[in-house]
């Protein structure tokens, strides 16, 4: 079964907490603090295999979750760091943040993309070691990892996709230009996973062709198969448009081609403005009627046109020419952006509850939602810093600091971010 979609949970490892730790020697009566950091967690982190053409993996494995830092120990002793966790995918796979559907990554290259970082390590208690506290009882816990549900969607990556009705001949022209070997069969549905030929056209230059399981009437409405795999040429730069010109097993090949025009505008109708060249296959059985009348109705509506018999390759040269020449004037395959994950989103969430722990006049504020925001919040940047500053206030969090007696200058830790209160 072919799976082109798939929603997973990720969960980066948590940053190991730092230890409260004293030296003890001999004949030391109190030693210094020597509680070691905690390691940080791994990430999760994307990887394009090119072995893999499908997101059937993922069909099983929903949740994939990177080990947590180790604690700090005592003798200054730093935990050891979480192991990334590598997921991979086929090249081609937008990962999208599933609940604002945000893109965050498409994998069309080779670099590796960490979608959720692991936790920072706490510090251990020598940090914290002042003139004025020279015995600090306490260290940092780690931060937690990152969370996020993902969607995952594959989108091939193809100069030209081919359209067409069940038949056509669409894998049997794939497998006659490219070194694809696409299975060729008389019913319906043979395509079930796409794929991919490479067509070489001499002195190392090619392009690649994709044969896209058939679409069938009723598809841009989500009926049957068909709407499923649309979404397959939506990178293409060039649609060939395949046609059965003899309308061999009953059907109009005129109203086909204006059938899958159809369902292209109802799904996308940016789809259905991609330049598209009309094949029309299976001349052997078609009469000199049936092809007048086929070149009158593509070339009145300005279509490039061209006849083929796919099976002996004829017409195919001509083609795969005509293709070439298009595709050079053609902008390069689409390339997602990524998206930033609009933050509101957490502040927007129903339990926005947060504790607040005093220690040593340390004020420590945890609250889940607001961790989520924070790891994605570029405190360099002032804008984001003023955001930051605005969801403390809204959520109550400097009231209740206030409440519990805070001063000016006192210190304010949240996560591993650090400030000094300013009234
Ligand atoms: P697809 O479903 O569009 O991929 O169509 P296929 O490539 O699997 O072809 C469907 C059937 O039509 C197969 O039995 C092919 O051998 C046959 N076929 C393909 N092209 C031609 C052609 O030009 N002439 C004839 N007579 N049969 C063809
Ligand atoms: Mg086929």
């Amino acid at each position: 079964m072919f799976v082109d979609i798939a929603k997973i949970k990720i969960k980066a490892g948590n940053g190991g907490n730092g230890a409260v730790s004293f030296r003890r020697e001999k004949y030391v009566a109190a030693g210094g603090p020597d509680g070691g950091d905690g390691g940080r967690g791994g990430n999760i982190v994307f990887q394009v295999d090119d072995n893999l053409s499908t997101l059937a993996d993922f069909r099983y494995k929903r949740k994939y979750v990177a080990p947590n830092g180790e604690n700090g120990a005592s003798g200054r002793k730093s935990g050891r760091r979480g192991e990334d966790l590598i997921i991979k995918v086929p090249r081609g796979t937008i990962i999208k943040e599933a609940e604002s559907g945000a893109v965050m990554a498409d994998m069309s290259g080779d670099e590796p993309f960490i979608a959720a970082k692991g936790g920072r390590g706490g510090w251990g208690n020598p940090h914290f070691a002042t003139p004025t506290r020279q015995v600090p009882r306490f260290a940092k816990e780690g931060t937690p990892g990152e969370e996020w549900e993902v969607s995952l969607e594959l989108k091939l990556l193809a100069d030209v996709g081919l359209l067409g009705f069940p038949n056509v001949g669409k894998s049997t022209l794939v497998s006659v230009v490219s070194q694809a070997k696409p299975i060729i069969a008389n019913y319906h549905f043979t395509t079930i996973t796409p794929v991919l030929g490479v067509v070489s056209m001499g002195e190392g230059s090619s392009f690649v062709m994709a044969d896209i399981p058939g679409l069938i009437e009723g598809a841009g409405d989500g009926v049957g198969l068909g709407h499923e795999f649309l979404r397959h040429v939506d990178r293409c730069r060039l649609l060939v448009h395949i046609v059965d010109a003899a309308g061999s097993e009953g059907r109009d090949p005129i109203e086909d081609f204006e059938i899958i025009n159809k369902e292209l505008e109802k799904f996308d109708p940016e789809l259905a403005k991609r330049p598209q060249i009309v094949a029309a296959n299976k001349i052997d059985l078609a009469t000199d009627e049936q092809l007048e009348r086929l070149r009158d109705y593509f070339e009145s509506r300005g279509y490039e046109y061209h006849t083929i018999c796919a099976p002996i390759a004829e017409g195919t040269s001509e083609l795969i020419n005509a293709v070439w020449n298009k595709l050079h004037t053609l902008p390069p395959i689409k390339k997602y952006e990524t998206e930033s994950i609009p933050l509101e989103m957490f502040e927007k969430q129903d339990d926005k509850g947060f504790t607040i722990k005093v220690i040593d006049d340390v004020y420590f504020v945890e609250a889940k939602w607001l961790l989520k925001i924070l790891q994605r919040t570029d405190l360099d940047d002032y804008e984001s810093l003023q955001y930051f500053q605005r969801v403390l206030i809204s959520s109550g969090i400097i009231d209740a600091l206030r409440e519990k007696g805070i001063n000016e200058g006192d210190t304010v830790s949240i996560y591993d971010l650090e400030f000094d209160f300013v009234n």
